[in-house]
């Protein structure tokens, strides 16, 4: 489903696209990052919006934005597995903290998260992990309205549960991020009624079923991301993903609405500025028939 406009409001902007979710700050990257950083500018994505874990990764999110500067998006939250593996004491430490660091304009953040609910098997066979899990969510959900951010959302088998703590707590005027969805069409079009964008990453690349069904869903509400170091799509071969696998997990998507990689990159650009109030890259003036399915669309109004 093409929304009528999209393709008016998109012209290329090749290259300057946004890693929509991804981590950076994973100690699995920290040998290589300088090659991380330079391999994802080198394919055009140069900025990286940061899926927050814990207070240690909070720090280390820090020290790369300082190291690479304003490109590195800060995002600081309890992702649940951290939530899963730690003490009620320690969550309550944790959510202090982050009350101290997100009112700080120091703090650079551009969101709170990753956030949410994970009920894979794995994770419920730790005591209370749903209750934990839910706790810290809505306190964050509760700080996230206090603060004005928007809220970047993990979700794994607990849409239902999202949506219901969304609808209890919201309405969330900033918005946020659902990351990596991989929900039903109808679970999807519920976030993006309660002002959510879904973010694709290459997970779910090899179910032909949301690839084919996906195309319900209003590609202006889609954005993409890595999730590096994870996520890396099957069948690429080894070893950890990368902020600059982004372009090739959209030209995978891309089909599903019929469009390209670099259109979608494109309009996740236009949707991940607004959404966290980043400076605005203006797009070249002269159309870029390879990026665009039809040129003639390049001619908008200023
Ligand atoms: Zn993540």
């Amino acid at each position: 489903m093409v929304k009528n406009g999209w393709r008016e409001r998109v012209n290329s902007m090749t290259g300057s696209w946004i890693d929509a979710h991804c981590h950076l700050a994973d100690q699995r990257l920290a040998a290589d990052i300088e090659q991380v950083i330079e391999h994802s500018r080198h394919q055009g994505v140069t900025s990286w919006v940061q899926g927050g874990v814990g207070p240690r990764d909070w720090e280390r999110q820090q020290k790369l934005r300082k190291r690479f500067g304003k490109s590195v998006l800060p995002s600081f939250g309890l992702h649940p597995w951290w939530v899963t593996n730690h003490s009620e004491a320690e969550i309550d430490s944790a959510l202090h903290q982050l009350h101290q660091l997100l009112p700080s304009r120091s703090s650079h953040a551009v969101a709170i998260g990753e956030i949410g609910l994970d009920l894979h098997p794995k994770r419920l066979r730790h005591p209370n992990a749903f209750t934990k899990q839910l706790r810290a969510f809505e306190a964050e959900l509760r700080l996230a309205k206090q603060v004005r951010l928007p809220v970047i959302i993990h979700s794994v088998r607990s849409d239902h549960h999202i949506l219901d703590a969304l609808t209890r707590l919201g309405p969330f005027p900033n918005g946020g991020l659902i990351h990596s969805f991989s929900g039903t069409v109808s679970h999807g079009l519920a976030f993006i009624e309660r002002g959510f964008h879904l973010s694709l990453s290459g997970a779910q690349l090899s179910s032909a079923k949301r690839l084919r069904s996906y195309a319900e869903l209003p590609i202006d509400q889609i954005v993409i991301e890595t999730d590096a170091p994870d996520q890396l799509p099957r069948g690429w071969g080894g070893g950890l993903n990368e902020p600059a696998n982004l372009l090739r997990i959209a030209n995978a998507w891309a089909n599903t609405w019929q469009t390209t990689g670099a259109m979608l990159l494109d309009n996740g650009r236009i949707i991940l500025e607004a959404l966290f109030a980043l400076p605005t890259i203006h797009s070249p003036i002269t159309p870029n028939p390879v990026s665009s399915p039809d040129p003639a669309s390049h001619d908008r109004k200023a």
